[in-house]
């Protein structure tokens, strides 16, 4: 007699200053067992959503730290369902921003790697502390199992020195580990897999570049399977026009503003991390908005638009000099998935380039891997919706399997 095999599952935790997300994944087919997110931890009423399947379950009420949040989370899976246990958990799976020099993957938590993740707090103080404060609560809540940390910034690594090294004084740069460390990375590395096997392409001899379009925005080069270039750098702010982030900019703005509007560092910060992108110059971040108001003939939509799409249209170039060779582009995330003007606008004018999009392909929201090129096109043009949580699944699995 056979027995079915054992349902497995593994509980990924994306810890955020004020947020707890979470999904639980079922590897053998990426989907979604469970989700949820607490919010507004610590700020008086906080919200919980717990969804399974259709099923969606609201509670409102005072959520004072992520040890409140994560054990509300916790009584859920008991409550409502599905048990952790009937569903198998074999790991927690943590998303962790900043992985600095330090880690060039996934790896075991224990306490040397908390200490860790924390002394890397100055290079993404709005991240790592956050992250970090969920890692501990949840292993706390469930010490039975073991806790992966997934780093944002791992695929780029071993990014060559010349795009990874930002050319000021070597010694200011050691001493204050300023390098271009990417981040994005998990699912530039996973959309890049994953889009080469769906094109039924070896890997190793795949050159992709990955334009990952969300609320943050980044792009990558990725030669056979390795990361080569990348748009963000120290921090998530460098590279594309996102949301609300400035992306490139000459950092004199900085120094002009600091001598001449009396502008302090965090003043600055605030500036370029929330008040710019295209909430800074269309007054909306999302584009779904910024089309209606382009629409209804708002001139600083217009330009919104354009320095958005031209900005990803400029990395494109440049990746295509990086890469020598482009067979794929890659489109994934909100915008990348959703967004047909974006693409259509970003790509526009590349035909002496071998890139060819086809308008009808190209029409409409992207709900599954889609090739969206021309059938001259050199270079295949693909919609890949990205999914971090099985990324961060599977990479959890490679270390607890190993
Ligand atoms: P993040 O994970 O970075 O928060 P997402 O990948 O979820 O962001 O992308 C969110 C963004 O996707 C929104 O801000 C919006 O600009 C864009 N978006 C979502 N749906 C659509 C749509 N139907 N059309 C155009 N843009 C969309």
């Amino acid at each position: 007699m056979t027995t079915a095999p054992a349902r497995r599952s593994v509980l990924v935790v994306n810890s955020g200053s004020s947020s707890i997300k979470y999904q639980l994944v079922d590897p053998s087919d990426g989907s979604a067992i469970a989700s949820g997110i607490v919010e507004r931890i610590g700020e008086g009423e906080g919200t919980v959503k717990h969804e399974v399947g259709d099923a969606v379950t609201r509670r409102e009420l005072p959520v004072p730290d992520h040890g409140a949040g994560l054990r509300l989370v916790l009584s859920l899976f008991d409550e409502v369902g599905p048990s952790l246990a009937d569903a198998g958990i074999v790991a927690v799976g943590h998303r962790v921003v900043q992985g600095g020099p330090l880690f060039d993957g996934p790896v075991l938590i224990d306490a040397q790697v908390e200490r860790q993740i924390d002394e890397l707090a100055p290079l993404a103080p709005l991240h790592n502390p956050a992250n970090l404060t969920g890692i501990r609560v949840a292993r706390e809540l469930l010490p039975d199992v073991p806790h992966v940390a997934v780093f944002d910034t791992a695929f780029f690594h071993h990014l060559p020195e010349a795009a990874a090294t930002y050319a000021i004084d070597r010694d200011v740069a050691a001493q204050y580990q300023i390098r271009r460390y990417g981040a994005h990375g998990t699912s530039h590395q996973y959309v890049s897999t994953a889009v080469a096997e769906f094109l039924d392409r070896p890997l190793e001899h795949t050159n992709t570049i990955v334009l990952h379009l969300g609320n943050g925005a980044s792009a990558s080069a990725v030669r056979g399977g390795q990361a080569v270039d990348t748009s963000m750098g120290l921090t998530p702010l460098e590279g594309l026009v996102m949301g609300t982030r400035s992306g490139d900019i000459d950092p004199a703005v900085l120094i002009h503003l600091m001598r001449n509007a009396d502008m302090s560092v965090d003043d600055v910060d605030d500036l370029l991390n929330r008040r710019s992108g295209l909430k800074g110059m269309a007054g909306e971040n999302d584009l779904r908005a910024v089309h209606q108001l382009v629409e209804d003939g708002d001139p600083a939509a217009r330009t919104a638009l354009g320095v958005y799409t031209h900005r990803i249209k400029k990395y494109v170039g440049a990746y295509a000099a990086v890469l020598g060779r482009v067979d794929v582009i890659a489109f994934t995330a909100g915008v990348g998935e959703n967004d047909d003007i974006v693409r259509a606008l970003s790509l526009a004018g590349l035909a002496p380039l071998g890139i060819e999009l086809d308008v009808e392909r190209n029409a409409g929201r992207k709900k599954v891997p889609t090739i969206i090129s021309t059938d001259t096109s050199r270079t295949t043009i693909v919609v890949y919706p990205t999914n971090e949580e099985l990324a961060i699944t599977r990479l959890t699995l490679q270390v607890v399997e190993s």
